[in-house]
């Protein structure tokens, strides 16, 4: 039977008792209003109870009832139950989670909608010097670097930022911003110390060598080219070798002079000064077309006047490199042609030949070091792979990117584009 059904029938039977009694004795209605006087009575105490109970949080055992009251007891007792489980079970994934974020090697900084530091780890106490009275504090507050002050403020978070530690100046870091949730923000940083050590050796490493290798390389020339000079013709296996040999040590000059001015674009500070591009351009297009042996291939169209700021040489490189290039990969007796234009965002470059063009896989290698494509031409082309790796650092130290579009066959195009905030005149 169902415990509403119970009470019903417990009601019901002390109508019928009153009902009963009240016609011996004709005291119906005085006895009925007691017996309603009594059950509501006995549900205000029951409330009462109920209420000074649940006012405690339902903390102790229950109180002893009967009937519904039991029921609904039951009810918030096992519900209590539940809650207490789960607050457990959630208490011991946070503990782990805390513990495990307080271990990682990483620094990890929440920070809130207005910079405010929400919470740190220990690696973050560690390498920026943070204490706990620093919790509410705004982060720009405390590591003051403009580089990183500026890379918060503009929002922009593909990249990172390189900076030392605040702590120990000695010590490199690797700092990245990871948006989540509704503007909040992971702060991440990585000691990179190690890495930046070694990547600076490998960089002195190359430019010692590639400039060790300059003097032995010019007396071998001078050595060969006297040699040469010599040379009566009388035996084809000699003049033969003596070409081969001046052919490499060309070669290799060459990878010489590229690897050093590789290593003086990553190392040096940018100089900038009001280049007049049209001007360059039309030097570097006379200087083509007299290594092409008067053949005229280069078509060049100065359809802008713009200057843009930056540094002589390192164009000057540049722009050799992607003409050198069209003018080495495309027959010798099609068109080269050199644009230099403007839009709204950008001030362009572009170098388009009709040439034997680049599969689409290749086109993002060919700009790494080394990098050449093998393909079954019919006349060997020189190179070192380095060109493109030269122009790629260039415009990265010029705000400028290099589009390249190619088909097999028909010819490929190198843009290199400028934003007009480097537009000098
Ligand atoms: P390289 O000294 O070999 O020319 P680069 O870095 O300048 O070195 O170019 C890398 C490779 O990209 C080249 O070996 C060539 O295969 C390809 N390449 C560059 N420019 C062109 C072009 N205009 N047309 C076709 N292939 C090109």
């Amino acid at each position: 039977m169902g415990i509403w059904q119970k009470e019903i029938i417990t009601v019901f039977l002390l109508l019928l008792a009153i009902t009963v009694v009240g016609v011996m004795t004709k005291l119906f209605l005085p006895l009925l209003f007691l017996l309603m006087l009594a059950i509501i009575m006995r549900q205000v105490v029951q409330i009462t109870r109920f209420e000074k109970w649940i006012s405690t949080g339902g903390r102790g055992s229950a109180p002893k009832m009967s009937g519904i009251w039991e029921e609904i007891y039951f009810h918030i007792y096992r519900l209590k139950k539940n809650d207490k489980r789960r607050k457990k079970k959630l208490s011991k994934m946070i503990n782990q989670f805390r513990q495990s974020t307080e271990a990682l090697p990483d620094a990890a900084v929440v920070l809130g909608i207005h910079d405010e530091i929400d919470w740190a780890n220990k690696a973050a106490r560690d390498v920026f010097g943070l204490k706990a009275s620093d919790k509410g504090q705004r982060i720009p507050n405390l590591i003051r670097f403009p580089e990183f002050i500026q890379y918060l403020k503009v929002g922009d978070y593909k990249e990172c930022v390189i900076l030392p530690s605040p702590v120990d100046h000695r010590m490199t870091l690797q700092v990245r911003i990871v948006p989540y949730g509704a503007g909040l923000r992971l702060l991440l940083a990585q000691d990179v110390t190690q890495l930046k050590k070694m990547e600076r050796m490998r960089k002195d490493f190359v430019a010692n060598v590639s400039h060790e290798l300059r003097t032995p390389l010019t007396v071998l020339k001078g050595y060969l080219e006297t040699l040469q000079d010599l040379d009566d013709e009388q035996s084809p296996l000699l003049t033969k070798s003596f070409q081969q040999m001046q052919g490499q040590t060309e070669r290799m000059q060459h990878l010489v002079d590229d690897l050093l001015l590789l290593t003086r674009l990553e190392t040096q500070q940018k100089k900038s000064l009001c280049i007049d591009v049209p001007a360059l351009l039309s030097q570097i297009c006379k200087e083509g077309d007299a290594l092409e042996n008067a053949e005229r291939r280069i078509q060049l169209t100065l359809e802008s006047t713009g200057h843009i700021m930056g540094e002589e040489q390192e164009l000057r490189s540049a722009f050799t490199n992607l003409l050198g290039n069209a003018l080495k990969y495309s027959p010798g007796d099609s068109v080269v042609k050199v644009r230099w234009y403007q839009t709204k965002t950008a001030i362009i470059l572009t170098v388009e030949d009709q040439g034997e063009g680049i599969e689409k896989s290749d086109i993002p290698k060919i700009t790494e070091r080394f990098y050449r494509v093998e393909t079954k031409r019919l006349k060997k082309v020189n190179g070192t792979g380095l060109g493109l790796a030269i122009v790629k650092h260039v415009l990265m130290r010029h705000d400028g990117d290099l589009i390249i579009t190619s088909e097999i066959g028909k010819g490929s195009s190198f843009s290199c584009r400028f934003p007009t905030a480097r537009i000098c005149n």
